[in-house]
């Protein structure tokens, strides 16, 4: 293998069936990955133990199949909880400190658009239990996003974030040492994601991890509102991939191949003339 191998990834939590607005991440991550003569591996953020289940994750994989979208590797995170454990000791204790807040709490500190600004309630108390927080003192408050150009944090939107709640490991910390052990060098996700890119950055930069690409594309809105899995009226069918890759190709801003009828001499073109720089650099996107 060579050591200039793209290998990109799509991320979807099996609590729903696959929608349009995950759809989207599944088609630009794997046709950036195909163009880039690189190779697309799927995981399964089930690490959620309460809202996963496997009857969406074989619906995931089902759909992608039928969409002629082949992943290189099927991951589950079930499968690595003890990566997780390994992980989560290297990180140093006076890095960390335990946090008693309850949701009622956290939702009376400032919000912002990032989430909830974490104070820093618990830093002092040394408590023996809790969630687990990072300590995000020393983060790089920029990085260059392959779409969004230059990405800068707001200083005072640097919040301590957890890395293992009280019954689970959170999913910014799941997901660096996912990215790490799949061998994944080129992100591609939802514009939603950004602000964890700074918290996942930063446990890389801890671990010694490798320096990642990002691509944040815009999220697909209905509306003022950002469509998630309730939406079943969103979610996808085979019958319809010609129209939906054609809709999803558009909302790129990709060139669609003229003249051809077939989904698989369309997916083959929108792979060969991909061009990331068309993609509309905003963070968000309504579904005509
Ligand atoms: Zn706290």
């Amino acid at each position: 293998m060579s050591d200039n191998l793209y290998i990109g990834r799509f991320a979807p939590s099996p609590s729903g069936k696959l929608h349009i607005g995950s759809f989207l991440s599944a088609i630009t991550s794997y046709i950036d990955a195909k163009h880039n003569n690189g190779l697309w591996k799927l995981r399964i953020d089930d690490i959620d133990s309460e809202r996963s289940k496997k009857i969406y994750s074989e619906n995931i994989i089902k759909i992608l199949k039928d969409f002629l979208l082949d992943p290189d590797e099927i991951y589950y995170q079930t499968d690595h909880l003890n990566d997780y454990v390994n992980y989560l000791d290297r990180i140093p204790k006076e890095k960390t400190y335990f946090c008693e807040c309850t949701r009622k709490i956290i939702s009376t500190l400032p919000q912002h658009d990032i989430g909830a600004i974490y104070n820093g309630r618990c830093l002092n108390k040394n408590l023996k239990y809790g969630a687990l927080r990072m300590q995000m003192k020393k983060i790089n408050f920029s990085f260059d996003d392959l779409n969004l150009g230059l990405i800068k944090l707001d200083k005072t939107h640097v919040s301590d974030f957890i890395v293992r709640g009280k019954n689970q490991f959170a999913y910014v910390f799941c997901c660096v040492i996912d990215d790490y052990l799949q061998g994944v060098n080129t992100i591609v996700r939802g514009s939603d994601l950004v602000f964890q890119t700074f918290q996942q950055r930063y446990l890389q930069e801890l671990f010694s991890f490798p320096t990642l690409s990002y691509l944040h594309h815009p999220v697909l809105y209905d509306g003022k509102r950002k469509i998630s899995k309730s939406d079943q009226d969103k979610e996808i069918h085979p019958d319809n991939r010609t129209e939906i890759l054609v809709s999803m190709l558009k909302i790129l801003n990709q060139k669609i191949a003229p003249n051809i009828k077939s989904y698989k001499s369309i997916l083959e073109h929108a792979i060969e003339s991909w061009d990331i720089k068309a993609i509309p650099n905003s963070t968000r996107i309504n579904l005509c």
